[in-house]
Order: structure tokens, then C-alpha cells, then sequence
């Protein structure tokens, strides 16, 4: 990397960003792999001349990189906008589906939307851990005609919680269909294995410190997805419109990261824990106990809305997360946490998400000025 693009976007140092789930800052090799694409790869990788072919050739090697660490030939990789788009080109075109409440909103809403059209959708229930139950799902198939999708997330944007995708794939294949897998928080947080057996696969480059506007579809033979997009014939024709080479760049820059992602990411699992040990006493922790990622933690706050809380801690430059963020700019209680725990814990409910370039003296600065913000209110004692 050259000295130029060595060091952590400025404001990261002057601001504790504690909302990695919601986007990951980009990486300075990321920045300096798109600078340099801007400049040198600007022409559409369609093309047949040589400025195409060198366009062409950073999409390829992202493609390369993606397949690799998704498990997957990169032949069955199809670059979308996100992983909203690949989540609903995924799921558009299912005859019947079966998923559940905790999913990201680019799988419920499509859920709705086939339930709507008249399609069979089984919503699977959601226990307080947060976790699937893989014979909740066996009984769910009994229920929807043969060559259904189910739609089940490798881990929670809200909890961390991760879900038994290898055991529910295994279910799902003896049902006869097919599992479609949003690893878009556990792509570069944990191993591969975490979405062994899906039959598709939505990630996005934002979330492991690549580009906004760039993810991918990854499917497995036999799993060819219907088009949301028609028009040229780029991407096998799967996905029609010009494949941006400056973000592929960048993905493929964020994507050399992610082998060694999930070692990295365990460390946090210390900063989480002192969180959650040192707000117990103003809050329960949301999923706490299956398996979950090592650097999120969702707290109900005794005594706040989760809306409030996270203004308020902004005001002292801890950015968090409550809910969802709605088209006014204010948020939603999570759907997530009122699936698990009902509508009142999902108010009072903030997520706090670490990075790989969350230090230690991040969470002791975060802590403190957290813990002035509490004082502002007194606190009931621990009832549930
Ligand atoms: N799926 C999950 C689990 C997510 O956390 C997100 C982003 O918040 C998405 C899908 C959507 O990703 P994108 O914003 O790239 O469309």
C-alpha cells in the first residue's frame, strides 16, 4: 500500500463508530485500489478494445476472489447493487417460501409481496434466543408445496445471532428445496462453513469495509436465478447494466481481507463482553445466548427509548443503532428484537457494532461517555 493510503479514514479517530453492522468504513487499501481504478480502469468492461479488457479484468479478478471465499465457482457469481437486490432476486421468482421475522427487510418484504400475489409463505417461529430451529423448519416444508425456497440468514444484523444454516440445509435438501442464504454479516466475520449447503447466497462489499453500491449473487449449479434485470447481456445475462470496474476494485480489495477476517474478528468478542458487563445494570442483553458474532451486542435500556438513547449518545460522538431507519429519518423499533421479545424490549433495544479497527481505548472512551449519558436517569433495578 502506498504511504498515501495507509491510514483509517481521519474522522474514525475523532468520532467512536460503534455501527459496523450498518456499514464498515472502507478500508485504506480499498480507497486506494478504487483511486487508482478511477483513473485507469474507466471503460466498460464490455468492451472488446483494450481499455475494456483492462476494465474487464478487475471485475474478473473480484469475481475470482469472491468465488474463492464464498466456496463457489466464480462462474456462478452475478454482481447486483447490494445484497438487497441479490436477496430479492433470490426469492422473487420462489413458487412457495418459508422464512421468518428476524430476516433482513429485503427478505420480509418480498415474503409479504409473494404472500400478497397468492404464493405459498410460511413465517417459521421465532424463539426468544433468536435462533431457527431446524425442525421448526422440517415441519414449516410439510406445509408448502414441493420445490419451495427457504430464506434463513447466516447471522443476525441485529444480534449477531447464527442461525444452524448446515443442519437446516440438510433438512431443506431432503424436503426437496432449496435454501437461500443472506451471509451478508457473516461473509469475513466467520468460516465458510457458516453457510454450508445454500443452494444461493446475497452478500454486499459495505459490510467488509468494500464500496456501497456493489454485492453479489452466488449460486450453485442447478440454482440458476430468474433475472430481475433485463437488458444487455452482461453477467450471463442474469443481470443486465454495466458492471461499475472502480467498486469491483474495491470489492476485490475488501475481499483479499476476509481470509483472515474471522481470526480477527474473534479478539472483539473481548470488547463485546465488557460492554455488556458494564452496562448489566441498565440493560438486558437481546440473544445472548446461542452461538453468536464476536463484535455486536443488542441491549434494551431500562429506562429509555432505544430512539433517544442513541440521540442522545450521538450528541457526545458514540454513534449506535436502534431499529431500523425509516424514509423520515427517525427509526422503527426492531423488527428483529420484537419478533424475539416483544414490542416494549424492542424499543428500548440499541445495537452497538465493533470493527476491525475498534480499539480498546475506543470502548473505554465509548463506556465513559455512555455511562455519563445513563446518569442523566435514574435507573430501575433489574426486573426481567
Ligand atoms: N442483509 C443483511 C443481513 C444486511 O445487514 C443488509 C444491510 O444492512 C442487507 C441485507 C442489505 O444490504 P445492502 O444495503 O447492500 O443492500
Amino acid at each position: 500500500m502506498s504511504q498515501e493510503f495507509q491510514t483509517e479514514p481521519a474522522n474514525l479517530r475523532r468520532e467512536i463508530y460503534l455501527d459496523w453492522n450498518a456499514t464498515a468504513p472502507p478500508h485504506p487499501s480499498v480507497i486506494e485500489a478504487m483511486t487508482r481504478a478511477a483513473a485507469e480502469a474507466w471503460a466498460n468492461p464490455s468492451s472488446v478494445h483494450g481499455a475494456g479488457r483492462r476494465a474487464r479484468a478487475i471485475v474478473e479478478t473480484a469475481r475470482e476472489l469472491l468465488g474463492n471465499v464464498l466456496g463457489i465457482s466464480a462462474r456462478d457469481v452475478v454482481f447486483t447493487s447490494g445484497a438487497t437486490e441479490a436477496n430479492n432476486m433470490a426469492l422473487c421468482g420462489a413458487t412457495a417460501l418459508v422464512t421468518s421475522r428476524i430476516e433482513h427487510p429485503s427478505v420480509v418484504r418480498v415474503a409479504e409481496q409473494l404472500a400478497a400475489e397468492g404464493r405459498p409463505v410460511e413465517w417459521l417461529k421465532v424463539p426468544a434466543s433468536g435462533r431457527i430451529g431446524p425442525d421448526d423448519v422440517r415441519e414449516a416444508l410439510q406445509r408448502v408445496p414441493r420445490g419451495a425456497v427457504v430464506a434463513l440468514m447466516a447471522a443476525n444484523h441485529e444480534t449477531g445471532v447464527v442461525q444452524p444454516v448446515g443442519a437446516v440445509a440438510d433438512v431443506v435438501h431432503q424436503a426437496g428445496a432449496r435454501l437461500h442464504v443472506d451471509a451478508t454479516q457473516a461473509l469475513g466475520k466467520l468460516p465458510k462453513d457458516a453457510w454450508r449447503g445454500a443452494d444461493t447466497l446475497a452478500v454486499a462489499a459495505h459490510k467488509i469495509r468494500g464500496p456501497k453500491g456493489i454485492g453479489a449473487l452466488g449460486f450453485r449449479e442447478g440454482a440458476v436465478p430468474k433475472p430481475l434485470l433485463v437488458g444487455g447481456a452482461q453477467e450471463r445475462g442474469l443481470r443486465a447494466g454495466t458492471v461499475d470496474p472502480v467498486a469491483a476494485a474495491g470489492f476485490a480489495a475488501a475481499l483479499r481481507r476476509v481470509p483472515a477476517g474471522p481470526k480477527r474478528y474473534l479478539g472483539l468478542s473481548i470488547l463485546r463482553d465488557r460492554i455488556e458487563r458494564e452496562l448489566a445494570r441498565y440493560a438486558d442483553v437481546n440473544g445472548k445466548d446461542p452461538v453468536r458474532l464476536p463484535h455486536v451486542t443488542n441491549l434494551s435500556f431500562r429506562n429509555w427509548k432505544g430512539d433517544e438513547l442513541v440521540a442522545a449518545l450521538d450528541l457526545v460522538g458514540v454513534r449506535a443503532s436502534s431499529g431500523s431507519a425509516c424514509s423520515a429519518g427517525t427509526t422503527e423499533p426492531s423488527a428483529v428484537i420484537a419478533a424475539m421479545l416483544g414490542l416494549e424490549r424492542a424499543a428500548s433495544s440499541v445495537r452497538f457494532s465493533l470493527g476491525d479497527a475498534t480499539t480498546s481505548e475506543d470502548v473505554d472512551s465509548a463506556l465513559q461517555a455512555i455511562a455519563r449519558v445513563l446518569a442523566m436517569r435514574s435507573v430501575p433495578p433489574p426486573a426481567r
